[in-house]
């Protein structure tokens, strides 16, 4: 764990990041405009991808998002799409977190993958999906040495043609830093609770699916 955050035993213990908001967060707004998605258009995007990537974080277990994520993933790979879930070692807030949340909503295994399996594979990828994870998916880690969670692996979502964030507003996380990923011309933001939204796509895109039949 200590090497996925990129800090020492005693570091992630006692304190370091999370415990103060960092000075990097007080510094200039990364470049770029946060542009947001509404639930429609999301779920038009999510029908469209032959490939996603679900990228699960600690709001998703606060949500309790992990049911109707796995009725969207169903509804997806029954139309053919390769849907897969993205894990970072230190996602949420203990090891395993997430692996834990997805095997409980019976998600099968074998399309849940490590960071170091599917990352080079988001270049690749038509749609990355972040449901409430933040410091994991910051580009900062790999950009911006200035930056508390400088040289921590992460999982590179903006590399995939589009990604969609979706959390409740631009608060950070555990970290307490900006995420420069908001910003990024390929991302767009869909603002509100994991769970609430995800029942919502899953509802919009059944009812595209029933109109392109009739
Ligand atoms: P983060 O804490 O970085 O981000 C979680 C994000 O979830 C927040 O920015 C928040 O944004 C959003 N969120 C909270 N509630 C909801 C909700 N109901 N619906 C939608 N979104 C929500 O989580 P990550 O998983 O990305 O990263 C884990 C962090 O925890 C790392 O920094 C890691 O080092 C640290 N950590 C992990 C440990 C582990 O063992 N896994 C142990 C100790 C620390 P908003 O409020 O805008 O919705």
């Amino acid at each position: 764990m200590c090497k996925a955050m990129n800090r020492s035993i005693v570091n992630v213990i006692f304190g370091g990041f999370g415990a103060t908001p960092a000075a990097s967060s007080a510094g200039p707004a990364p470049e770029g405009e946060v542009t947001s998605i509404s639930v429609h258009d999301a779920a038009e995007l999510l029908r469209e991808s032959k490939s996603i990537v679900i990228v699960p974080g600690y709001g998703m277990a606060v949500a309790q998002a992990q049911y109707p994520l796995y009725e969207l993933t169903k509804l997806l790979r029954s139309r053919g799409a390769n849907v897969r879930f993205a894990i970072h070692p230190v996602a949420g807030r203990l090891p395993g977190h997430m692996n834990v949340l997805l095997a409980e909503a019976k998600v099968p295994y074998d399309i849940v993958l490590e960071m170091e399996e599917i990352n080079h594979d988001l270049p690749e990828t038509d749609l990355t999906i972040v449901i409430g994870a933040n410091d994991i998916v910051n580009p900062g880690a790999l950009e911006d040495p200035s930056s508390p969670i400088y040289g921590m692996p992460i999982l590179e979502v903006w590399k995939a043609d589009r990604c969609i964030v979706l959390k409740r507003g631009m608060a950070s996380g555990y970290a307490g830093v900006e995420n420069p990923l908001f910003y990024k011309p390929n991302c767009d933001m869909l603002f509100g609770d994991a769970k609430k939204m995800i029942e919502a796509l899953l509802a919009d895109l059944r009812q595209q699916l029933e109109t392109k039949i009739a």
